[in-house]
């Protein structure tokens, strides 16, 4: 199947997915409540659409926002991919309200609204959530690197954090969380309850995990169960509902399991 087949949802997978959202308790007010009827007998009534036959769902389009403006909530930055400028940095960052932060680190305002949002919603599923780091700018991305380099070696430092120009906390998008328990950025945390609650509720609010377990060859970085990318909600919605994990993947780019030199 291509992936554009892909990419059409399936009615099945739209009710499917509004009726998780239902009981979730998380969906949008999508069901749009008639308008009243006017009080003039005079007034025409209301004409009413019939219902038999469902609008079929508008096919996404992938085109809609930049993957290469590193001010898009779609910037895909990978190792092939660095942001341009290098030394990119956003205009509206703000600290996320609310919310409990380690280094009192600030998301883009969308980000920022969406992780207050979601950490509320895991909170009343019983999961307390705070962030462990959230915007890095260059000098910081360089002071880590470095730092990490000097400790473990550039291979391996390469694996697990990216070299300034090329993190995706550079561009105010990516955010990274944990529960207070003992999986503090490690791989276990996807099997926390908290981890789990995240993998399925990240997308309703516009984020994904952007690391996936498995994708080490596409991505480059090795499974990050904590790191949430902001894509916005539709289309974290859209790769949830196709299946589609990594960004490279949904917009057909090259897997970049390396950096070009
Ligand atoms: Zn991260």
């Amino acid at each position: 199947m291509s992936l554009r087949a892909l990419r059409q949802p399936t009615l099945a997978a739209i009710l499917g997915v509004g009726a998780l959202l239902l009981v979730a308790g998380c969906a949008p007010a999508s069901t749009a409540q008639p308008a009243p009827a006017p009080e003039s007998p005079t007034a025409p009534a209301p004409t009413v659409e019939p219902t038999a036959e469902p609008e079929p769902e508008p096919s996404f389009d992938a085109s809609a926002r930049s993957i290469d403006d590193p001010d898009s909530i779609w910037v895909v930055s990978n190792k092939l991919r660095p942001l341009d400028p290098a030394d990119f940095a956003p205009d509206d960052l703000v600290i996320p309200e609310n919310v409990e932060n380690e280094w009192g680190q600030p998301l883009r305002r969308p980000a920022a609204r969406a992780v207050e949002k979601l950490v509320a919603a895991a909170e009343r599923a019983g999961h307390g959530l705070w962030i462990i780091s959230a915007y890095r700018d260059y000098g910081t991305q360089q002071s880590l690197y470095d730092g990490y380099v000097a400790r473990d070696g550039r291979d391996a430092a390469d694996t697990y954090s990216a070299r300034p120009g090329h993190s995706e906390h550079q561009t105010g998008l990516a955010v990274d969380l944990d529960d207070h328990g003992d999986c503090y950025l490690a791989a276990c945390f996807g099997e926390t309850p908290a981890g789990a609650w995240i993998a399925e509720h990240a997308q309703e609010h516009g984020f994904v995990i952007r690391y996936p377990e498995g994708s080490e060859e596409i991505t480059g970085f090795t499974y990050e169960p904590w790191h949430l990318r902001y894509v916005g909600e539709d289309l974290a919605r859209e790769m949830h509902e196709t299946g589609t994990e990594t960004l490279e993947e949904f917009f057909d780019l090259p897997p970049a399991p390396g950096y070009a030199e």
